[in-house]
C-alpha cells in the first residue's frame, strides 16, 4: 500500500489519463501503487504500458509495487510553466525504486533537502481534482 496524503487546493495541471493508465490513477486514489508486468518475461514497466519493451509480448498484467526506494537526484525548479506559477518553486526528484524502476515525482516532507542516495518512500498526494506521486524520507513515521 502507498500512504495517501490529503493536500489542500487543486493541482494546476493533472497528468494525462489514458484508457490504460486510468486503472493506475484510480489505484493511486485508493492507496495502491501498481504498474504493468510482462506475463512472459516478467519485466516491470513504468509508466504502465500495453506491451513489453524487452520481448514485445502484449501479455501484461498489473502488479502492486513496494513503495521503498532511493533518492537518485533532485532539483528545485524556479522557472515553471505558467500553470504552476502559484506553486513555484517546485521540488522534484528521480527515485530508484527497490524493485528496479526509476521515476520522477514531487518531493515532500523533507525529501526536498534529503541527501542523495538516502532512503525514501513514495506517497500519493491527493488533491481535490486528482492524485499524483510524491516521495518523502523513509524515516517518516505517522504513528
Ligand atoms: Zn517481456
Amino acid at each position: 500500500m502507498i500512504a495517501v496524503i490529503d493536500c489542500a487546493g487543486k493541482l494546476p495541471r493533472l497528468p494525462r489519463h489514458s484508457q490504460l493508465t486510468r486503472w493506475f490513477w484510480q489505484g493511486l486514489d485508493d492507496g495502491v501503487l501498481q504498474t504493468t508486468r510482462c506475463a512472459d518475461c516478467g519485466r516491470l514497466s513504468f509508466p504502465p504500458r500495453p506491451d513489453c519493451p524487452d520481448c514485445l509480448s502484449q501479455r501484461t498484467e498489473w502488479q502492486i509495487l513496494s513503495v521503498a526506494g532511493t533518492l537518485y537526484t533532485r532539483t528545485r525548479i524556479h522557472v515553471v510553466p505558467e500553470a504552476f506559477i502559484d506553486a513555484a518553486p517546485l521540488d522534484v526528484g528521480i527515485i530508484d525504486l527497490d524493485v528496479g524502476l526509476r521515476l520522477l515525482c514531487w518531493l515532500v516532507e523533507g525529501a526536498q533537502t534529503a541527501p542523495l542516495d538516502s532512503q525514501v518512500e513514495l506517497v500519493a498526494l491527493r488533491y481535490a481534482n486528482g492524485t499524483v506521486i510524491g516521495a518523502r524520507p523513509l524515516a517518516h513515521e505517522d504513528a
